[in-house]
This record gives C-alpha cells, structure tokens and sequence, in this order.
C-alpha cells in the first residue's frame, strides 16, 4: 500500500505534465517532447549519416570531383566511373534496387526508412531540436506562441528562423553541388555571380526546406507522401512494428494509489502520444501517420521504470507475435524471398554493367543515301559515319582497321587512321570510305568488321560489325 502511495506520488508531476499531450488532428503544430534512450540514439546515429550528404560534393578522385552529375554535359562521374547516356539502363537498375530495399525492409520492419533515414523527418527533427533548445519545451514553447509579441519573443524566434535558414541555405547549396563544380558554385554564390538556374535553385531549396521541416513537419508524413499511403499494402502479420501489447497494457487506468491489481500495466500517462513526431496514439493500433521511429518505446520503458513494472509495453513486434503465434524466419517469407530476389538481380545486372562498361564506345552509321557509289576506276565506294565515345578520364591514341570475310574491302586513307587520338571523355564524329573491287565481292552484302585498337592502353580493343553493300545480282 505504501509503495503504491510513494509510486502515486511520484508520477503526479508526470500527469501534469502530460496533460497537455493529445493525438494529433491535424489542426495545429505538433510539439513533441524530447525523450532520451535507446531508440532515440539510434535515430542520432542514423541521421549522422546525412553528413555524407553535406560531405560528398567535395570529395575529389583522380582530380576530379568524385560525385558530379553533369546534366548539360550528359555525364554522371561515379568515383572514377563515368555513366554517358548509353549507360543509363545502370541508374534505372540502381533506382529499382533502392526502390526493392525500401519494400523489403518495409515489409520486414514497416517505415524504417521514415523513422531513421527520410530527409523530411531527418530534418524536421534537426529543426524542432533547435527550437526545444532555443524555446523550451514542448509546453514552454506553447505558451510562447500564444504570449503577446515582447523583446524575449522576438529574439527567440529570430535566432531560431536565422538557424533554420542558414540550414536551408547549405542544403540548397550542397544539393546544387552534386550538379556542377562544388568549389565554383561557393564562389559564385559568394560573389553573386551564379547563374540563374543555380539561384533559382537554391532559392527553392531554401524555400522547400524552411517550410517542409520548419512548418508542416508531420503534415507531409501524414498527407504529402505518397510511401505513408502505400505502406499499409506492404506491411503484414509478419512485419515488425513498434506495437502497444494490449494484452499487457489493458485496462489502462491513471494510477491512484490503493490496489491497482484488476488493472493493465498502462497507466495512461499518454507521455507515448506526447513523444510521437507525428502526434499519434500507438495504443489504437497502426496508424498511417506512424513512421516507426521507436521515440514511443523509449517514453514507454522510462514510465515502466518509474513505476517499477517491466519494460517493452510498447516495443517492435509482429501481429503474429501479439497473437501469440511463432514469426517465421526471413527466408521463408513469400515477400523478403521475392524482394530479395529481384533485389539480387539488380544487383547483379549493376555490377555486370559496371564490368563491362567499354572504355571506348563505337556507334556506326551506314550511309543510305546512296547506298554505295561506283568511282571512275569501276571499284565500290560506301560512306560510314561514325561516333566514337572516348569514356576515360585521359586522351587515347588509337587505330582503326576494317576486316572483311570476303572481298577485298580496305579502308581509304588508311595510314591517317593508323595513329588517331581520341580526346578524354569527348564524342568525336567523323567519316571513312571503304572501298571494294566489285570483282571480288561474292553478294551483294558483305560483312564487315571496323576495330578500333589502342595504342596507348593497346588493352583497348572495341569492334563494331557493319555490312558493305555492293551492287545487285552477284
Ligand atoms: S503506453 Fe506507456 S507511455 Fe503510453 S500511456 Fe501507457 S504507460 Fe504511458
Ligand atoms: S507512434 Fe511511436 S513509433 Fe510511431 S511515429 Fe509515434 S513515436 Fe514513432
């Protein structure tokens, strides 16, 4: 009886405290309290990993900027790899690839990747961090923003805002980064100079991020994104979720001291809904605004110390589990097999393309028009245009050679294409002849073989086959 009495007492505070928490409505701004613990670590050292992000623009290969996403110029530089247009198909394999892993993981363990790693709740909760140090907490902050206007408000809010726009400013210039020379673009901004793209740019970056994170914050979670919509299709009995048990929890009942045996381990201080970034009760089940972040499981396990009850009311867990039944394991899992699958495959058709990017790319055009000429000497004449790509990051000395099955078919010119250079990371177009006496042609299409071999890196060889038309009836 006096343990209860002593457990009533101190968990009075806690109640007025929490008054205040209730389930998001959607009609004014969330303010979640700041709890630490495990998941809470978790979701720091997740975000972290946005550094690279701000890193990554920077980072140099082979003296040249190792992420650069050349649109005008219609190249990707990849640490060294460059991806022309014709490679595309890779970052199609790569955009499914991401695409399959958010599946499987929701289909596993729910909005993971909303919890830990999306932009949007990365930065909102970056942002409510700096306003919870600048205006309090979640109730101080309230009350401030219904206190008339005076001197400590204005400079709340306006160190605050400054904060949050110089955020939005590096990300709207380091998002601008990947897309041109990262070093430049500083200086153009700084000497406003930058193009117009590049502010237009930024100022929608800024714009985006201040309203986004400061401003809607879970409203985009709850009515923007369209992953929240889909979520409930990809998640099952079997996927892992933070989950209230129910079984333990209920009743709830606010403790009052006396004998609280008849009543469930919950006891209803709502510190679960005051915690939630997007203001959700997780005691009424799966929510479509819940993005999994654990920040509940945390409230949950300090209120179950404080009251000397066991920790995980609320903790992940299978619909399965809670109805008391085995979680089969991954590899049995129609879902995980199938994700994992097609996952593996776009895996496997990245690295088969990486592998065999070649390091020069040929494309040859027979020329229709006429389809061959006869010269003055009676041999045949045909005209090839030719677009020769040179990938790598250095100038290439090549030759080029024309092989024939039948027919004495050579190259005009030949000795000027013994020894020709390719400039590094250029198309070079350009046309040859090839001629043929018609005596020796036994049909009409004769196959033909151009190869380019290198001679700086004589490792080099590409070949392209194309036909050599001659006249009819032979
Ligand atoms: S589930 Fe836990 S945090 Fe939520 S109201 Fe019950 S006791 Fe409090
Ligand atoms: S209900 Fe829990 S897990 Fe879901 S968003 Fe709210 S705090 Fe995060």
């Amino acid at each position: 009886m006096s343990e209860n009495r002593q457990v009533s007492d101190s968990i009075d505070d806690l109640y007025a405290d929490t008054l205040h928490y209730h389930v998001n409505t959607g009609g004014e701004t969330i303010h979640a309290k700041r709890m630490p613990g495990r998941f809470r670590n978790l979701k720091w050292l997740s975000m972290s990993s946005w550094l690279l992000f701000f890193i990554s623009p920077y980072l140099q290969w082979n003296g040249h900027q190792a992420l650069l996403f050349d649109i005008p110029g219609r190249k990707f530089y990849l640490f060294g790899i460059t991806i022309w247009p014709q490679d595309i198909w890779m970052l199609s394999l790569v955009l499914i690839m991401l695409a399959i892993t958010l599946f499987g993981v929701t289909a596993v363990a729910g909005r993971l990747f909303c919890g830990y790693f999306c932009f949007q709740t990365v930065w909102t909760d970056i942002f409510t961090f700096i306003e919870d140090k600048i205006e309090g907490s979640p109730m101080q902050r309230r009350k401030l923003d219904k206190a008339p206007w005076s001197a400590d408000k204005i400079r709340k809010k306006v160190i605050k805002h400054t904060l949050w726009i110089l955020i939005a400013i590096l990300t709207g210039i380091t998002f601008a980064a990947y897309f041109t020379n990262s070093f430049e673009l500083w200086h153009d901004y700084l000497t406003l100079s930058a193009s117009l793209i590049a502010w237009v740019v930024l100022g929608l970056f800024i714009a985006g991020t201040y309203i986004l994170a400061g401003f809607m914050r879970e409203q985009v979670c709850f009515w923007l994104c369209p992953y929240a919509r889909i979520q409930s299709v990809m998640v099952d009995k079997d996927s892992i979720l933070p989950t209230y048990d129910y079984h333990r929890g209920e009743p709830r009942g606010k403790v009052k001291g006396g004998d609280e045996s008849s009543k469930g381990d919950c006891i209803d201080c709502k510190v679960c809904v005051g915690v939630c970034p997007t203001g959700v009760d997780i005691r009424e089940g799966l929510s479509e605004g819940c993005i999994t972040c654990g920040m509940c499981i945390d409230a949950c396990d300090s209120i179950m110390d404080r009251v000397n009850k066991p920790r995980g009311l609320i903790r992940y867990l299978s619909q399965k589990e809670m109805e008391g039944e085995k979680l089969p394991p991954l590899f049995r899992r129609p879902r995980v097999i199938t994700y994992s699958t097609i996952f593996m495959l776009a895996v496997a058709g990245i690295i088969y393309g990486l592998a065999t990017i070649p390091p020069i790319e040929l494309s040859i055009v027979h020329s229709r028009q006429p389809l061959f000429m006869r010269m003055s000497d009676g041999s045949i004449q045909n005209k090839y245009t030719i677009k020769a790509v040179n990938k790598l990051e250095t100038d290439q000395r090549v030759s080029l050679s024309v092989q024939s099955g039948s027919g004495n078919i050579r190259l005009v010119d030949e000795a000027y294409f013994r020894d020709i250079t390719l400039k590094a990371g250029k198309l070079v177009p350009f046309s040859i002849f090839l001629l043929a006496d018609p005596d020796t042609l036994k049909q009409e299409n004769s196959d033909v073989r151009l190869t380019i071999q290198g001679i700086t890196q004589p490792e080099i060889t590409v070949t392209y086959d194309s036909v050599f038309v001659g006249p009819k009836g032979r």
